[in-house]
C-alpha cells in the first residue's frame, strides 16, 4: 500500500468518519451552551465521555484530524460584549484520567521521559469546580483579570475581579516581582450558592443550576455592582509571567511566595512523595469531598520540581508534568421512567422517581426521591422527561433538574394518589406539603417500615432482619408488630424465601442478642415521630428511666437539651396512646431489656453550653459527637452566633470557623475534644 496524504483517509469507513462529524457538532453545541451562554444543558460527565471518544477516535485515525476540530483547541470563542485579551503564555488545560490505574501510568510515563527510576515528588491539590482565570499584578498592583477562554485569548474581567474580597488589590511582602501573572480558579462556595438561589427564589428571579454555573454568570456581569454582592472566591494554582525574580526550585515553594504576597492558595494542598502519596491524597480528598465548602470534581497532580517540569514540556494542548484525577461525577443526566409513591413509617408518601439506571457519585442508581409534592411543582417534572440526577457522598440520590422538556414525545402528568398504594385507604393531606395514609398501624406499608426501623442498626440492631424479609414476614401476616420479631422461630423464618435454616438460626440468635439494649436505643426503635438518636439519648440521660419519660409533660419534656414544643408534643402522643403502652408491656415480656440511666444530681459539665461541629472529625462520625456533647448537657447548634459557647472545628473548616474567629467565639481541635470527653468519663 502507497497511500499518502488525504488518500489515507479514504480507507476509513465512512461510518467512523459520519460519527466522528456528529461528535464535532455535538461538542461544539455544548461548548456554546457552557461557555457563551452558561447554561449547560449536559452534566460534565457526558461532555467528558464524547470528547473522549473523539478522541480516542483521532487517535485511532489520525487523518481525521482537522483544524477545526474541538481537540484542538481549549474552549470556546468569549462574547462580544467584553473586550478580549490575549494570554502572552497560553493557559494549558489538562489531561485528564479516571481510575488509579491511569494515574500511576502516568506516574510511568513521567519516569520513562525522564529515563529516571527515582520517587518523585508531587504537588496534589483539588481541582476547584469554577472558572479558570488570570489576574496580572505590575508594580505589586492589580492590573486586570481575565477568563481562560479559549486558552489563547480570554475575556477583561477586571471590573469583577476587583470587587472579589480575597483577591488583594496590592500585594506585599518582599521581593514582589515587578510582574507577576497568577493563574487560579474563580468559585463560589456551596453556602454562598444556597444564598444566592434562595435570594433569587424571594425575588423570583432564574436560580443557577450548580456553584459553578452561578460563579461564571456572575463573572460575566457587564454591572460589577451585582458581582459585588455575590461571595466569589478564588484558589490560586499556577503562574504565567513573571519578571525580575529568581524562581525557587519547587513549586510549591511558588505557592508559599504567592500566600506569603497576600494570594489566595487553597488550604487543602499537599506535597506528596510518589504516586502511592498521590493515592493516598486522592482517597482521602475523595473522603472529604461532601465536607468541603467548594464543589471539586477530582484532584490536580503536578510533578513539584520545576526544573523536572521544563524537561517534561507539553503536548500540544496540555502540560506532560501535570494530571487531573476525575472523581466520579456527582451530577449525570437520565430519564425518569415513572414516578411512585412510597409510605413511610409515619405513613407519610413520599413520590419516588424510578430512572433508567446510571453510574453517579460511584454507584448506579435507579431511584431518586423527589421528597414532596412541592418539589415536584418546582421542578415542573413530567414522567418521561430527562433529568440531571445529583449523588454526593450518602446522600440520598435526588433530582435536580429537568433538561430538554421538549426532548419528552408524550409528557405524563404526575399526581398524588388518592388512596395508599399499599393499603388502599384515603390518603389525607397534612399541612402544607405532606400527604398520609390515614390508616395509621393497620396499613402493611407503614407496619413495614415501623419493623424495619425497629431492627435497624442504630435502633435494636437485630442483624440479617432486614427489609426483603420483613416485607414477606408482613405480607404473609407472620408480622404485624415489632412485639412479633421475638415470636419468630427457625421453623417460620426458613419457610422464606432465600432463607436456609442456617440463616434462619442466625437470625433467631441476633434477635436473641437484640433484647439486651440501652434504653437510648430502646427509646430510637420506637418510632416516635421526630425523636432520632440524639434526641432519644439525651431523653435517657436526661430522666434515665422509661416510666419517667413516659409521665413527662410538655414543661418537663421542653427541659431536655434540643427538645422544643413540638418534638415534645410527639412525645405526649405517643405515650398517651394504650396500643403503644401495650406494646411497650410486651416487648417488656418478651425478654427486652436495658438498664435505666443513672441521673446524677450534679449539673452536666458543659450544661447551658452550644456547641457547634464544623468541618470533618478523623475519629468519630459527626452524629456520634453531637451525641456526646449532648450527654454531657450541651446543646449543639448548626450555626456560629454570639451565643456559641464553643466551635469544633476539623480539617475543612470553611465559613463557620472563620465567623467563630470573628466574633472572638472560642474554637478548640478534634484532639481537644477528645480531651474534653476523656476528662468527663
Ligand atoms: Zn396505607
Amino acid at each position: 500500500m502507497s497511500v499518502k496524504g488525504k488518500d489515507s483517509s479514504s480507507s476509513i469507513p465512512t461510518a467512523i468518519k459520519k460519527q466522528v462529524d456528529a461528535l464535532r457538532r455535538q461538542i461544539a453545541h455544548h461548548d456554546s451552551l457552557y461557555f457563551t451562554h452558561d447554561n449547560p444543558q449536559i452534566p460534565d460527565s457526558d461532555y467528558d465521555r464524547l470528547f473522549a471518544t473523539l478522541v480516542d477516535l483521532e487517535q485511532r485515525y489520525p487523518a481525521l484530524i482537522s483544524a477545526d476540530s474541538p481537540t484542538q483547541r481549549v474552549g470556546a470563542a468569549p462574547r462580544e460584549e467584553f473586550t478580549q485579551i490575549r494570554h502572552e503564555i497560553a493557559m494549558l488545560s489538562l489531561d485528564k484520567v479516571f481510575n488509579e490505574q491511569n494515574l500511576t501510568d502516568f506516574d510511568a510515563r513521567v519516569k520513562k521521559r525522564l529515563q529516571s527510576d527515582s520517587t518523585l515528588q508531587y504537588s496534589c491539590e483539588p481541582k476547584v469546580d469554577g472558572v479558570a482565570v488570570s489576574l496580572l499584578y505590575k508594580d505589586s498592583l492589580l492590573e486586570r483579570g481575565a477568563t481562560r477562554g479559549d486558552g489563547v485569548s480570554g475575556e477583561d474581567i477586571t471590573h469583577n475581579v476587583r470587587t472579589i474580597k480575597s483577591i488583594p488589590l496590592k500585594l506585599e511582602g518582599t521581593n514582589v516581582p515587578t510582574l507577576l501573572e497568577v493563574r487560579g480558579e474563580i468559585f463560589l462556595g456551596k453556602r454562598g450558592f444556597a444564598r444566592i438561589n434562595a435570594e433569587a427564589e424571594k425575588t423570583g428571579s432564574k436560580q443557577f443550576v450548580n456553584p459553578r454555573n452561578a460563579a461564571a454568570g456572575t463573572l460575566r456581569q457587564l454591572d460589577s455592582r451585582i458581582t459585588a454582592r455575590r461571595p466569589l472566591q478564588m484558589y490560586c494554582y499556577s503562574i504565567g509571567v513573571v519578571q525580575d525574580i529568581e524562581l525557587p526550585p519547587r513549586l510549591s515553594d511558588i505557592f508559599d511566595l504567592l500566600e506569603a504576597w497576600g494570594l489566595p492558595l487553597n488550604p487543602d494542598r499537599r506535597v506528596v512523595d510518589g504516586i502511592e502519596g498521590c493515592h493516598y491524597y486522592c482517597k482521602d480528598l475523595q473522603e472529604k469531598r461532601a465536607g468541603l465548602d467548594y464543589e471539586i470534581d477530582g484532584a490536580v497532580i503536578k510533578v513539584n520540581d520545576l526544573a523536572l517540569q521544563a524537561d517534561l514540556g507539553a503536548n500540544a494542548r496540555t502540560p506532560r508534568w501535570a494530571m487531573a484525577y476525575k472523581f466520579p461525577a456527582e451530577e449525570v443526566s437520565t430519564t425518569v421512567l415513572d414516578v411512585e409513591f412510597q409510605v413511610g413509617r409515619t405513613g407519610v408518601i413520599t413520590p419516588v422517581a424510578r430512572l433508567q439506571p446510571v453510574f453517579v457519585g460511584g454507584v448506579t442508581v435507579s431511584n431518586a426521591t423527589l421528597h414532596n409534592m412541592d418539589e415536584i411543582s418546582r421542578l415542573n417534572l413530567k414522567i418521561g422527561d430527562p433529568v440531571i440526577v445529583r449523588r454526593a457522598g450518602d446522600v440520598i440520590p435526588k433530582v435536580v433538574k429537568v433538561i430538554n422538556s421538549t426532548d419528552n414525545k408524550s409528557p405524563r402528568e404526575i399526581e398524588i394518589p388518592q388512596f395508599c398504594p399499599a393499603c388502599g385507604s384515603a390518603v389525607e393531606r397534612d399541612g402544607e406539603v405532606l400527604y398520609r395514609c390515614s390508616a395509621g398501624i393497620s396499613c402493611a406499608a407503614q407496619r413495614k417500615e415501623s419493623i424495619r426501623h425497629f431492627a435497624s442498626r442504630s435502633a435494636m440492631d437485630i442483624e440479617g432482619l432486614g427489609s426483603k424479609l420483613i416485607e414477606q414476614l408482613v405480607d404473609l401476616e407472620i408480622l404485624s408488630n415489632v412485639a412479633d420479631i421475638f415470636s419468630l422461630d427457625v421453623e417460620k423464618l426458613s419457610a422464606m424465601q432465600r432463607m436456609g435454616v442456617r440463616s434462619a438460626g442466625n437470625v433467631v440468635a441476633a434477635i436473641e442478642i437484640s433484647k439486651h439494649t440501652t434504653l437510648a436505643k430502646f427509646l430510637y426503635s420506637l418510632g416516635i415521630r421526630e425523636v432520632g438518636e440524639a434526641t432519644a439519648l439525651a431523653l435517657a440521660n436526661h430522666f434515665g428511666n422509661l416510666g419517667k419519660i413516659s409521665r413527662a409533660g410538655l414543661e418537663e419534656l421542653t427541659e431536655v437539651p434540643d427538645i422544643g414544643d413540638i418534638v415534645a408534643g410527639h412525645i405526649v402522643v405517643f405515650f398517651s396512646n394504650q396500643e403503644n403502652l401495650a406494646r411497650i408491656e410486651e416487648l417488656r415480656a418478651s425478654g427486652v431489656i436495658w438498664q435505666d440511666v443513672i441521673v446524677s444530681d450534679k449539673p452536666s459539665r458543659l450544661a447551658g453550653q452550644t456547641y457547634v461541629l464544623t468541618g470533618t472529625l478523623k475519629t468519630m462520625h459527626r452524629n456520634e459527637a453531637k451525641a456526646r456533647l449532648i450527654e454531657l448537657g450541651a446543646k449543639v447548634a448548626g450555626s456560629v452566633s454570639k451565643h456559641t459557647s464553643c466551635v469544633i472545628a476539623g480539617p475543612g473548616s470553611g465559613s463557620k470557623l472563620e465567623k467563630a474567629r470573628q466574633l472572638g467565639v472560642k474554637t478548640i481541635s478534634e484532639e481537644e475534644f477528645l480531651a474534653l470527653l476523656d476528662d468527663s468519663t
